[in-house]
């Protein structure tokens, strides 16, 4: 999929930089030797890493491609300073920079109001990092297997699990069914109905009540363990209906089952193994905190934009119809943001 050793120039992915302009699809190759580019639109010629986070870095846009896709694929930073002899905080910054970049396309292109959600996972993990433990709160489409939001703290609190539902949200489009599939953590279904609620107009005078989206169900399924045994599944209607719920189920998922955190889990798995090898010790813990965040969007933004998904024939984000294409970590990078 990846194939960046030769990484020709690609005009067609490019923006004009000259933000009087902002030019697509009338750029040209100016200089291969000298890697540049012209707009056709404005007569400027800039230099390809120009408006992306490969900008201004001291090493070559190829090299930096190829560190960020050993990233999103959790080879250890430790491996990576070995390899290509590299100083290990400019890996860190080379992923901070991405990973910024990263959550930003999740805000901008995946929180936009476009995604019928169906069912949601939401689920929470512990990372280990070498000042302690870190929180991560996830959310993903079933349907899509997008990966929607996450959040890190110290903590797994009330505060953690909001910043996410309040994404998933901003993702929903509005009057689709949604069924929330959970853990027991009694923090989803707190903030699910405490965010997806609108003012319902009733002509009277006066603040308007506050009313929960119409067809929004959650159900919490809660593992039990004898000794470290599974011994059973039990899964409880916390908000809605059993009947709608179970139909949303199996509309969503491709293979049929109960409702469960299958999907979510399995994501989560590959953060939880892949998080301590690529957060180095942050100087404070409110740094090493920003690496865990940065890594973490890293990862879900290539797995949501690059990763071609077996049982979807497509990426994530092509089944959530928020994309036709797989991009590759080049127009990923490119992607160019909307300043807010
Ligand atoms: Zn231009």
């Amino acid at each position: 999929m990846l194939n960046h050793t030769l990484l020709p120039m690609r005009p067609e992915l490019v923006v004009c930089p000259n933000s009087a302009c902002g030019a697509s699809g009338r750029i040209g190759v100016h200089s291969h030797k000298e890697r540049r580019y012209k707009c056709h639109a404005c007569k400027a010629t800039f230099a390809e890493t120009v408006g992306t986070p490969l900008y201004g870095l001291k090493h070559p846009a190829w090299l930096v491609i190829v560190v960020l896709a050993l990233l999103a694929g959790g080879c250890p930073i430790p491996a990576i300073v070995f390899a290509f002899g590299l100083d290990e905080r400019t890996v860190a910054d080379w992923h901070c920079k991405a990973g910024s970049h990263a959550k930003a396309i999740q805000e901008q292109v995946v929180c936009q109001g476009a995604v019928d959600l169906g069912q949601v996972q939401g689920d929470e993990l512990y990372v280990k990092t070498q000042r302690g433990k870190a929180w991560m709160a996830t959310a993903m489409c079933v349907f899509s297997r997008l990966f929607i939001w996450g959040a890190v703290a110290r903590e797994r609190d009330g505060a953690l699990v909001e910043q996410v539902v309040v994404k998933v949200r901003a993702a929903a489009l509005i009057g689709r069914a949604i069924l929330w599939a959970v853990d027991g953590f009694a923090a989803w279904k707190s903030s699910v109905l405490g965010v997806f609620r609108d003012p319902q107009r009733t002509g009277k005078r006066g603040r308007p009540p506050l009313v929960v989206w119409a067809d929004m169900h959650v159900v919490q399924v809660v593992k039990r363990y004898s000794g470290r045994q599974l011994s059973g599944i039990e899964r409880r209607l916390a908000y809605g209906c059993n009947r709608c719920a179970e139909a949303i189920m199996q509309a969503s998922q491709v293979s049929l089952g109960v409702i469960n955190t299958a999907y979510i889990e399995r994501l989560n798995a590959t953060f939880r193994t892949w998080m301590p090898s690529l957060t180095r010790r942050g100087r404070t813990p409110a740094r090493e905190l920003a690496h865990v965040e940065t890594a973490m969007f890293w990862m879900g933004a290539v797995y949501n934009f690059c990763r071609v998904h077996k049982t979807l024939q497509g990426t994530p984000a092509m089944a959530a119809d928020l994309t036709d294409h797989v991009w590759s970590l080049d127009e990923l990078l490119r992607y160019r943001l909307r300043r807010e």
